[in-house]
């Protein structure tokens, strides 16, 4: 064991980056969950890393490191991507007393930062001494799974291979090649003994050199409501071999987790700081890394196809030749249904669901609000909370029963989901006063399960529903 593995007490301890680019980036998502004190330093810092800043998540200089700047720091990373640079950052940091990691470079190296698998306060913390990055992604992964017995010699095996593979392109090929010696020939040969898996590797290697750099590929995921136990199988795998990220406001941190360290996450659903991404420069941004011959996924919240713009993307992607794929994901009124403990269709209630979006490009949208006033309709209602007047004029407009019952469910699938039962004429005021600042969804013509029961007992009407139910449902 080159390396002792150690879980170092940071909290309200100082640690410095210097760098500003993807590689500060990478490091700086992995320290921002711990509780120490980070201080960036970069000339030309990428606006997350800005944006970070004004949250007060980090200190931020934008100017090189100078000396005086790593005092009492307890940890520091030179992460400028420039050799030179991190050599002379480096020299700064040690000579002031921190511990040193220069990115990429093991060598000059005081500690590295391992593969993590956060289940806080459970902390696994996976290190291959350099010999193989990629090892400790799959390791990662699998650990959710099943960790494979032969992974551990597959890891030498790798180690003393890993100058031959050098001959490789770095980047993608380089990956490509351990990622199918580590999830194919290796666990295939392990059976017959270690001179099986060198040999494997050596015809590996034979076939990767030959083989053509692969094409892009763009992949339109759906990240489901928010819990990364609703994400499929087939969302995971594409996650876990994207190149690059580019993700909507709605995808939550614990999704983002599950993509590769190194791939590049792109948020392009910004609110706080900057307006958010148009739907041209999104556009270009999936086809420019896809022509560059990139994994790309394009992570939409629910299921892609539902309000997510999917169209225009497709056709963008479609007319640049990339060859792409839609995985679907769990949309949110199915999320919402199932914290109801409710069915969308019921035979004798409802034979056809809506999908409905509160408001379009031009303002509050209109729908067959006819349709939708006929006792027994159900519809899931998207973007709906500041239609919802809107929506309640036009229904009862069109004689729709004001006790027709309408349940608001906000973070539906998440831990944090909430419930708000109402009904139609209730509707507003009760959706101001529960002041709901997470996404949500307006389910028309459902109520929770719940409260249906414990109404039909006490025989209490639907528009009239029990102030201790409708407290507990919160
Ligand atoms: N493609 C997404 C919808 C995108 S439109 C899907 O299939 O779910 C964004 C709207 O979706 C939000 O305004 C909200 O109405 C709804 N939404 C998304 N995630 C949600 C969640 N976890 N809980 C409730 N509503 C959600």
């Amino acid at each position: 064991m080159k390396h002792f593995p150690i879980f170092l007490a940071v909290e309200g301890r100082r640690i410095v980056l210097a760098g500003g680019g993807d590689a500060a980036l990478a490091k700086l998502r992995l320290l921002m969950k711990t509780d120490a004190r980070i201080t960036v330093l970069a000339e030309d810092p990428a606006p997350e890393i800005e944006t970070w800043a004004a949250q007060g998540k980090l200190v931020l200089h934008r100017r090189a490191m100078a000396p005086g700047d790593a005092i009492c720091a307890k940890l520091f990373y030179a992460a400028s991507e420039d050799a030179d640079e991190d050599a002379r950052t480096a020299a700064i940091a040690h000579a002031e007393g921190a511990l040193v990691n220069i990115v990429d470079n093991l060598h000059d190296s005081a500690f590295i930062t391992p593969a993590i698998v956060d289940r806080d306060p459970v902390t696994v913390a996976i290190g291959t001494e350099g010999a193989a990055p990629v090892l400790a992604r799959q390791i990662k992964r699998d650990l959710e799974e099943r960790l494979p017995a032969a992974l551990g010699t597959l890891a030498r095996i790798g180690k003393e291979f890993r100058k031959m593979a050098d001959r490789l392109p770095f980047g993608r090929p380089r990956r490509d090649f351990w990622s199918d010696y580590y999830n194919r020939t290796g666990p295939r040969d392990i059976a017959g003994g270690e001179d099986a898996v060198r040999a494997g590797l050596d015809d590996l290697l034979g076939n990767h050199l030959g083989v053509q750099a692969r094409d892009g590929h763009v992949h339109f995921v759906g990240a489901g409501p928010g819990d990364p136990d609703l994400l499929t199988m087939k969302a995971r795998r594409a996650l876990h071999e994207a190149d690059v990220v580019i993700h909507d406001r709605l995808v939550t941190p614990e999704i983002l987790e599950l993509a590769r360290r190194e791939a590049m996450i792109l948020d392009v659903g910004k609110t706080g700081f900057g307006p958010s991404t148009s739907q041209d420069d999104i556009n270009d941004l999936i086809v420019r890394h896809g022509l560059e011959g990139a994994q790309v996924v394009r992570l939409k919240s629910g299921d892609p196809t539902v309000f997510g713009r999917l169209d225009e993307e497709l056709e963008a992607v479609e007319a640049a030749g990339i060859a792409h794929t839609i995985v679907p994901g769990i949309t949110a009124a199915s999320a919402a249904v199932a914290g109801l403990g409710q069915s969308l269709t019921r035979r004798g209630r409802n034979a056809e669901v809506r999908f409905l979006t509160g408001h379009d490009m031009k303002g509050f949208a209109d729908h067959d609000w006819a349709a939708l006033a006929r006792p027994g309709a159900v519809a899931a209602i998207y973007m709906g909370k500041r239609a919802a007047r809107f929506m309640q004029g036009r229904l009862m407009m069109h004689g729709a029963d004001p006790a027709t019952p309408v349940t608001v469910v906000e973070n539906a699938g998440r831990p944090t989901m909430r419930v708000l039962p109402s009904t139609l004429s209730q509707l507003e005021p009760d959706l101001s006063e529960a002041g709901l600042t997470g996404p949500a969804v307006v389910m028309l013509g459902l109520a929770p399960r719940a409260a249906v029961t414990a109404l039909s007992q006490t025989d209490v009407t639907l528009s009239a529903p029990d102030a201790t139910a409708k407290e507990a449902m919160l």
